[in-house]
């Protein structure tokens, strides 16, 4: 027998969610590496921000190191899909390794900028958060031409060389709202701060943004399932309150669900970071299966027809 609130029970499940195309190679270059060398095949930082991705790969034999120095000589070592600084190259060339760079083309992109810009005597105030790794890359292909900007405090403090020379860009997983509320601050500073000739989130950020968006102002209550330290993930939990859900969490996987949180809940909206492995939701489904809720209605923003191709120097396979 059915009772009336599981009929008005509802699972929407937003889309595009889950793996980006910079993930997904990221991913298949390690596979790539471990096939072409053989374990053990060195990755510096986690080659994307899920913690099951990286345990998966470990027992495999990739071995996850935070530092260079931490690699053996002459070893194979792939660099992350946040990037690195050129700093950490050189101390790669120091040591003879063969490198692979799983950075994704999209951070790429952004060093350019910041090599373009500062060449051209300007001066980049980044938008981003201290200690990311993508934003530690990015400061270091100029650093003394870059500024970082995450707090409101940041926006009031800094200070310029040039205020006729300015342009800001971003870090790629963002949320647009905090984007333009960083760079109102500092045009009200600086007026003739420039613009990027693109917009540096990138089209997996913005789209996942735009997914939860849509569901959240139905939702109760919206899981977003992905790990603590991934930026983008926690942006669509910042995303889905601010669109109108009642409570959102981030959850690493079904053991981190609370069963209080669904306490007169009769929508609940699910979606993923872009780090996040589709098994991960399809868990996530189950659960909600078993305590009676109903098949996901999966509401759809964008396609996604995007795929990278390997780095260079593993298309050999
Ligand atoms: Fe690239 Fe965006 Fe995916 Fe990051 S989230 S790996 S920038 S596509």
């Amino acid at each position: 027998r059915t009772s009336e609130s599981e009929v008005s029970r509802k699972v929407l499940l937003a889309a595009p969610r889950g793996f980006c195309a910079g993930v997904d190679r990221a991913i298949r270059t390690v596979e790539a590496a471990l096939e072409t060398y053989g374990a053990p095949v060195y990755v510096r930082k986690q080659i994307v921000h899920n913690s099951h991705v990286v345990a998966d790969l470990a027992a495999r034999g990739v071995i996850f190191v935070n530092e260079v120095d931490e690699v053996p000589e002459g070893s194979v070592l792939v660099y992350s899909a946040h990037g690195v600084a050129p700093a950490v190259r050189t101390e790669s060339a120091d040591r003879e390794l063969r490198t692979i760079d799983a950075t994704c083309p999209l951070v790429t992109k952004v060093h350019q900028e910041v090599l373009r810009y500062a060449d051209s005597g300007y001066e980049v105030l980044l938008v981003g958060h201290q200690g990311h790794e993508e934003v530690d890359g990015t400061l270091g292909e100029a650093p003394d031409r870059v500024r970082l900007v995450d707090t409101q405090e940041d926006v009031a403090g800094i200070e310029v060389m040039d205020q006729e020379k300015v342009v800001w860009l971003s870090q790629t997983t963002l949320s647009v709202d905090e984007v333009m509320h960083r760079v109102d601050g500092l045009r009200s500073r600086f007026p003739l701060l420039e613009d990027p000739p693109s917009s540096d989130i990138c089209y997996a950020s913005l789209n996942r943004q735009t997914a939860v968006e849509r569901i959240a102002p139905e939702c109760d209550l919206v899981l977003v399932v992905g790990s603590t330290n991934s930026s983008n993930s926690q942006r669509l939990v910042e995303v889905a309150l601010r669109a109108g859900a009642h409570a959102a969490h981030l959850v690493d996987g079904v053991a981190d669900v609370e069963e209080q949180w669904f306490e007169g809940v009769e929508t609940v909206g699910l979606t993923s970071g872009a780090s996040t492995p589709e098994q991960l939701i399809r868990q996530m489904l189950d659960y909600l299966a078993e305590r009676g809720w109903p098949e996901p209605d999966e509401i759809v923003t964008a396609e996604e027809g995007q795929v990278f191709a390997l780095p260079r120097n593993l298309n050999i396979i």
